[in-house]
């Protein structure tokens, strides 16, 4: 921290007024759930933010019946404009209620209020209104003419981005003419009740979409219930494992999109000023917590301690404190479940013979809290240049040809994304051919666009999410499911 410091500047939560209890949303309403309720907090301050109910299986299979009688007599009947027209008003409900979800947002996930209001709030109202135009399209998705929804979605989301993950789920779903129940995050769930009021300002027809909180075990309930159509998951490997498992042999069509291990790649061309924002902005946004994260950096060797230098002096600026603040740059992490999983993972890397560094700073004494760290001198066997950290942990590896830095950057099981920082156009584009990530970013990192399709390969997953590609996961051609 500099000498010359930043006076606080938190954003007001006066906008942002919280029943003392949200129950499940179903047909329309808010219900109670049968499960125990439980209170979700700020990760900052561990303050308790609201109550949250619990939907066991029952409550599980009357959402799912929701979605079935909807998409029976409502939703699969109407127009592709119609269904847009929906769509649309959700989009703009989103941009009215903006900075209310960006501090909500905020409060409950841990991260800094610039990044919910510049980036997860804005990406949320662009993915409603791209698949919005695309309700009464559905004709030039690539599926032939008239191609048919799947009926009921059942969806699972993570905690890292809890309203963007919900929009680039529900957004789909919708404008392919199908209902929805989807599970929030056990820790995130408050956005998605937000967003439940926001469906009933928009008189969206009852059932077409309906929300259940709870822990895995609801998320198990959704999966297992055999009038859900398709199941889509964003979360961990292990999870996505087991959901592929119980879905196997059933009709229900499947998307995942699990973890990464994500390669930054810095050559000796680079413009290295340039490409230092987007290292610290590839693993250090969103506290790492983020599945394509550039949680691996391959720097060549001739300009390796240049680089590490300058990040270095970069992440001396780096404001760590409360994500209501709009100075602050590294927020919470989101659990005391998660913080667990950073330190007993940079503890390893530590016994594995890294070297660890932080820049000095202050953790605060509530909440859930890791300082950014980097390692250097990681060999590739260590297991924080193997396993997904999930947190503000960069792990430090070097190069000397093109050939070593593609063999290391797809030496991983995963393969959701990658970045390439070089001034020479060629050497991308041959790098980026070489690559097996789904998402290749050159010269910038983790940028999204709806327009965009987004998704792994091998143990990242599959499907693709974003785009016309987006749509094909919750489509069929006309004359039957593939
Ligand atoms: P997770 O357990 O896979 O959670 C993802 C979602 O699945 C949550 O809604 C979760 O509910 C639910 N769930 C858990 N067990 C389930 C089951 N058996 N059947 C159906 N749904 C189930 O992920 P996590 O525990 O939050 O994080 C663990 C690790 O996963 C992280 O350290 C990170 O490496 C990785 N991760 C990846 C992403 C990504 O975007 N790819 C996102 C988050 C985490 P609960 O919230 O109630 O557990
Ligand atoms: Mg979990």
């Amino acid at each position: 921290m500099s000498f010359l410091d930043y006076a606080p500047a938190p954003e007001s939560r006066a906008i942002l007024s919280l029943r003392p209890s949200y129950g499940l949303f179903v047909d329309g309403e808010f219900v109670d759930g049968n499960g125990p309720a439980f209170t979700t907090i700020s990760p900052a301050t561990e303050e308790g933010l609201t109550e949250i109910a619990t939907a066991d299986d029952a409550d599980v299979d009357r959402a799912v019946a929701a979605a079935r009688k909807a998409y029976d007599r409502v939703w699969s009947k109407l127009s592709g404009s119609d269904r847009g027209k929906y769509l649309f008003r959700i989009a703009r409900l989103v941009q009215e209620r903006a900075r209310e979800l960006a501090v909500a947002e905020t409060l409950n996930n841990g991260k800094p209020i610039k990044e919910s209001r510049d980036v997860d709030i804005p990406l949320v109202a662009a993915w409603f209104f791209y698949y919005a135009g695309w309700a009464d399209k559905l004709d030039h998705a690539g599926l032939g003419p008239d191609p048919r929804p799947l009926g009921v979605a059942g969806q699972i989301i993570p905690w890292n981005f809890p309203l963007l993950m919900l929009a680039w789920k529900i957004a789909p779903a919708l404008a392919s003419g199908n209902t929805v129940v989807l599970k929030p995050a056990e820790t995130t769930p408050l956005t998605a009740l937000l967003f439940a009021e926001i469906l009933q300002q928009a008189d969206l027809p009852p059932g077409v979409v309906n929300i259940v909180t709870g822990p895995g075990a609801t998320g198990q309930a959704l999966v297992r219930h055999p009038d859900v159509d398709k199941i889509a998951f964003t979360g961990s490997t292990a999870v996505g494992r087991e959901i592929a498992r119980a879905t196997a042999g059933t009709r229900k069509r499947l998307t995942l999109e699990l973890g990464g291990k994500a390669a930054n790649i810095v050559f000796d061309d680079a413009p290295i000023d340039q490409a230092i924002e987007g290292v610290v902005n590839g693993i250090f946004y969103n506290q790492g917590h983020v599945c394509c994260a550039g949680s691996r950096l391959l720097v060549q060797e001739n300009v390796h301690d240049d680089v590490v230098e300058r990040l270095k002096q970069r992440l001396t600026t780096l404001r760590l404190g409360d994500p209501l603040d709009k100075n602050t740059d590294i927020g919470a992490v989101n659990s005391a479940e998660q913080l667990e999983r950073i330190r007993e993972l940079t503890a390893a890397g530590e016994e594995e013979g890294a070297t660890r560094w932080s820049p000095p700073c202050v953790l605060p004494d509530a909440g859930f809290w890791f300082a950014p760290t980097i390692f250097t001198g990681v060999q590739t066997s260590s297991r924080i240049a193997r396993e997904e950290i999930f947190g503000p942990v960069l792990s430090i590896l070097t190069f000397r040809t093109p050939q070593e830095a593609i063999a290391k950057a797809n030496n991983t099981p995963y393969g959701l994304s990658a970045g390439i920082w070089s001034d020479k156009g060629s050497r991308v584009l041959a790098v980026a051919d070489e690559l097996r990530a789904g998402v290749v970013w050159t010269n910038t990192f983790n940028r999204f666009d709806p327009a965009s399709p987004f998704g792994g390969y091998k143990e990242s997953g599959y499907g693709r999410e974003g785009g016309k590609q987006g749509l094909s996961a919750y489509l069929a051609p006309a004359g039957g499911i593939r």
